[in-house]
């Protein structure tokens, strides 16, 4: 059993081939539904404990596994990841140092490169807060720190219906 963690903290459970999406937990066990469930119209199904480390109750599958999809998504997975927490480097060059870590097989499954570019940079812009129209607006949490919860933001003149100025900068920086 493998647990693939999105950006967004999502869920996925991967086992023999299968891929799950985490639906609900209640009490001591989480439900778990055939991340193919709509492709395939497939019922399959697992109940595993709070831990995730013993299954309690399996529902086949209507499809033969498909370990190749597994390793795809793992592999999209981690670049989305990566696309995020370093967020000047490349796609083009996210998507080459993933890819030479594989073997050529794998390499084939993750997809053209055009496409997995362009996931990687959908990717980050949702990830960046939509633009202000005006100078009413909140500077998200995770905008206004940086690492070790340092606060970068050293001024900020409030909303005015003129103009709005805001200063950034580090301790180290000053
Ligand atoms: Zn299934």
């Amino acid at each position: 059993m493998e647990i693939i963690e999105n950006n967004k903290g999502g869920q996925k459970l991967c086992l023999e081939g299968y891929m799950y999406t985490k639906k609900l937990s209640r009490g001591a066990t989480i439900r778990w539904q055939c991340s193919r469930k709509t492709f395939f119209n497939c019922l399959g199904a697992i109940s595993t404990n709070i831990e995730i480390t013993e299954i309690k109750c399996l529902k086949e599958h209507n499809y033969v596994s498909e370990p190749e999809e597994i390793a795809k998504a793992k592999v999209l997975n981690e670049m989305k990841k990566t696309a995020i927490l370093s967020s000047t480097a490349k796609p083009s060059q996210i998507y080459a140092d993933a890819l030479s870590g594989l073997d050529e097989e794998d390499r084939a499954n993750v997809g053209h490169k055009d496409h997995v570019t362009k996931t990687i940079r959908n990717q980050r812009r949702k990830n960046i807060p939509i633009e202000p129209s005006n100078t009413e607006f909140k500077i998200p949490k995770a905008w206004q720190m940086r690492e070790g919860n340092e606060n970068v933001i050293i001024y900020d003149s409030g909303a005015n219906p003129f103009n709005r100025i805001i200063v950034f900068s580090t301790f180290v920086q000053l």
